[in-house]
């Protein structure tokens, strides 16, 4: 559970989701899932579960872009499709060509495993590659994208959430309160904070909440076969078409 956090922060998280009566099970894989069963193998066993709707969370994968990138310029890509980048988070031979944020495999020196794909990495390279692309023009020498863990969150549910703050750990409300206050200071504009504080605060109060559902109904126009169709070739001529395709070509 929430492998990344201290010990007994994860066994916070997990009796957070046993108190909202959902079954945790670690040391567990999901080995195959048809239209009724999921399998799932512990150790040597192997149990089947009856289930008519299963919702697959685990883990995400990176945008097509990388994979356009890859076959133009030969970047290598990691298991999920991120591109393999250099110190200065450029592609490997195109040093004027940067990936930031959750299409970038960076592993930091003396690390072992990649940056995670979360906003606080994407704000911390982007603010460096603006700071990097000056100091390139200004033909100064650019220092490698160096990571500042400033801690982690997770939120679990209402009033619920753990907090790793490096100098301090917090789980429950106390945890599900910072997080609420770091997601809206991060936020960009007054009137983007004003308006999620209110959204949240009537969502908090009332206990609703807006879903949006893609319900597979085609009756929708926007998510109609041409549509998605176009949305796609429209995708693959915004990665082609800026200066990256120049640089790409070259
Ligand atoms: C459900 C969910 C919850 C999350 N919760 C947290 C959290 O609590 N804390 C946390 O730190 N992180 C969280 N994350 C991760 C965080 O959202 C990402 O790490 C962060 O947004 C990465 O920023 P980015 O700029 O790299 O990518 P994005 O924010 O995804 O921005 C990429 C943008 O590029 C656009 N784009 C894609 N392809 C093209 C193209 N070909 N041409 C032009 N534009 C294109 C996309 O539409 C998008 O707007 C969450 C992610 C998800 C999905």
């Amino acid at each position: 559970m929430l492998p990344p956090y201290p010990a007994d922060l994860s066994a916070a998280a997990q009796q957070s989701l046993e108190k909202l009566g959902v079954e945790v099970r670690t040391k567990s894989l999901v080995t195959d899932i048809d239209g009724d069963n999921v399998t799932i193998k512990s150790g040597d066993k192997i149990e089947k579960t009856q289930a008519c709707t299963v919702i697959w969370a685990a883990g995400v994968k990176a945008s097509p872009l990388g994979k356009a990138l890859s076959e133009k310029t030969g970047a290598e890509l990691d298991r999920i499709g991120r591109v393999i980048v250099e110190s200065d988070l450029s592609v490997p031979g195109y040093p004027n060509l940067y990936i930031a944020g959750d299409l970038a495999h960076y592993i930091p020196e003396g690390e072992e495993r990649p940056l995670p794909g979360t906003a606080a990495v994407a704000m911390q390279q982007g603010s460096y590659l603006a700071k990097a692309i000056k100091r390139k023009l200004a033909k100064k020498t650019v220092p490698a994208f160096k990571y500042k863990d400033q801690g982690s969150m997770a939120v679990i549910g209402r009033n619920e959430a753990v907090a790793n703050l490096n100098f301090m750990k917090l789980s429950g409300f106390p945890a599900w309160f910072i997080w609420i206050f770091v997601h809206i200071y991060y936020l960009i504009e007054f009137d983007n904070k004003l308006l999620v504080l209110m959204q949240w605060g009537w969502q908090y109060f009332t206990s609703q909440r807006g879903a949006r559902l893609i319900t597979g109904d085609d009756t929708i126009p926007a998510l109609s076969a041409e549509v998605m169709a176009s949305m796609e070739t429209e995708t693959e001529l915004v990665a082609l078409d800026d200066e990256s395709k120049d640089l790409v070509e070259a």
